[in-house]
């Protein structure tokens, strides 16, 4: 038979944090674009978003169906609706964590009821490879983040340098990856050390790096032209088979699609963009660190001093604390009656890829989480890096080092869930580097330039385009 008048069925699992759900539905709308039938699995309260965040590709009658798992919250203890691991105390987020096994059975079930021909499940699931492999459709893994911090992780966790240098501040070369590319032991995750006692977070990344090298091939939020070095790296030394099919933000060009994206509604009005319109070009730095990173009060008072201080207007998102909508004890005393021309507070889930986009906007200070790198590398904005945690130092790398289109904050320490203090001085200082001067403008050209290359690869016959339709023949081909 010829895999030509064939369509796939493709299921998606996401782990449960909104920037993981985010990306695999722009991931199943690239492949579900291109005629394949996907189903999305989740649990009940995240349904909502998923419904919303495809309800335009349905409109366009793209077969996009949802599958809803229960969630098991009285099992690990967690309070019923805790279904994401965003903005919730440490404490519960390690608890969290301990829903991932218990997540094995349904989707057992749901392969062996629906016959899906391909599995694409987050690393997080280190079970899916077999599960799978009893259906036996190939298991496909997303690990959300860049080719450069995936063989970074592989290769600091095979030769172990961090073991090999004396203090937590010296740094060392991460051996065979091109490049010379250093980093100290402070800056390495936890969970890539050896620790006194085995966290719920080691042991999940210590079983996905296996499955990682158990799987039938590795989908990379990325393109070939931003970082071909490690493309191939991954590839030929490492071994493994992966297709480059990002940036996956610009699967739709449309606005109220892009404003739908991982939140409750699809609506244009939004007070910020407004508000934008009314700014010169590249004259705002936009503020965001992702969907779970949180900071103190503290910390956040220095930001708030830190942009005041450079200048800058600017759009800041503080996703804080929910409970805490009210209180306003991390604003410093007549901040916001100083600074009401000039920047705007949001405390609501903004439309980041809009924002991003918008032609008033110049630079972006992040937390380096891979979901907003590369929604910034789509839309050429360059950053100040503030990495906190997970892989952050990595993708902070990549972004100051290698591709220049950045400058660190310069935080040293690696934290799991709560941001370093980091003073107002070295905000100002990073953010003027970004926004003005010479180097700021030869910054934002190279970030031109990527953004031009990320558009033509996702283009048709573009290098991500082209990875993605090599994946799906190949999955067909796996059918005849
Ligand atoms: N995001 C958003 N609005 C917000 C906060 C975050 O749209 O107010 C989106 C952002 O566009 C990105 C994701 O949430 O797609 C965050 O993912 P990232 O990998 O950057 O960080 P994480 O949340 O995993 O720390």
């Amino acid at each position: 038979m010829s895999s030509h008048n064939l369509t796939l069925h493709i299921a998606f699992f996401p782990f449960m944090s909104h920037s993981h759900m985010i990306a695999t539905i722009d991931m199943a709308k690239l492949f579900a674009s291109l005629g394949q039938k996907v189903t999305l699995i989740t649990t009940p309260y995240n349904a909502p978003l998923f419904t919303n965040s495809t309800q335009k590709s349905k409109e366009k009658g793209h077969q996009i169906l949802l599958h809803i798992i229960k969630f098991p919250s009285s099992e690990i203890g967690l309070p019923e609706g805790s279904e994401t691991l965003n903005f919730v105390s440490p404490e519960l987020k390690e608890r969290f964590l301990k829903v991932i096994p218990l997540l094995e059975k349904p989707i057992d079930e749901f392969l062996q009821n629906h016959h899906p021909n391909v599995l694409v499940a987050d690393s997080m699931f280190s079970w899916a490879n077999n599960v799978a492999a009893k259906q036996g459709i190939p298991r496909l893994i997303f690990h959300g983040t860049c080719n450069f911090a995936i063989c970074t992780s592989l290769c600091i966790t095979s030769y172990e340098p961090h073991m090999k240098v004396s203090s937590d501040s010296e740094p060392f070369v991460v051996p065979n990856l091109p490049g010379e590319i250093e980093f100290t032991r402070n800056q390495i995750p936890s969970f890539m050390k050896l620790e006194k006692e085995e966290s719920e977070i080691s042991k999940v990344f210590k079983a996905s790096v296996d499955s990682d090298s158990k799987c039938y091939g590795v989908i990379v939020n990325s393109f070939y032209e931003l970082e071909p070095a490690y493309s191939e790296f991954y590839r030929n030394v490492v071994g493994r088979k992966t297709w480059n099919i990002g940036p996956i933000s610009l699967c739709s060009n449309d606005p109220e699609e892009k404003a739908s994206r991982g939140a409750s509604s699809s609506s244009m009005d939004h007070e910020c963009l407004k508000w934008l319109d009314h700014k010169k070009p590249n004259s705002v730095v936009y503020i965001c660190f992702g969907s779970t990173t949180m900071f103190t009060n503290d910390q956040l008072k220095e930001i708030a001093l830190g942009l005041e201080a450079s200048g800058v207007e600017f759009i800041w998102v503080v996703n804080n604390n929910k409970e805490d909508e009210q209180n306003k004890e991390w604003l410093p005393e007549g901040f916001e009656k100083r600074t009401k021309e000039k920047g705007l507070i949001m405390r609501n889930w903004a439309p980041q890829l809009l924002i991003l986009g918008h032609r008033a906007v110049g630079g972006f200070v992040t937390h380096c989480g891979w979901n907003s790198i590369m929604e910034a590398i789509g839309a050429g904005v360059v950053m100040v890096t503030w990495p906190v945690g997970g892989e952050q130092f990595f993708n902070e790398k990549l972004v100051t080092k290698v591709l220049k289109i950045g400058v660190g904050v310069g935080v040293q320490r690696w934290v799991r869930w709560m941001g370093d203090n980091v003073k107002r001085d070295s905000i100002e200082r990073a953010v003027r580097m970004i926004m003005v001067g010479e180097e700021a403008k030869e910054m934002r050209d190279r970030a031109r330039g990527l953004a031009q290359k990320a558009q033509e690869a996702v283009a048709e016959g573009g290098s991500s385009h082209n990875d993605l339709k090599s994946l799906i023949h190949e999955i067909l081909s796996l059918q005849s």
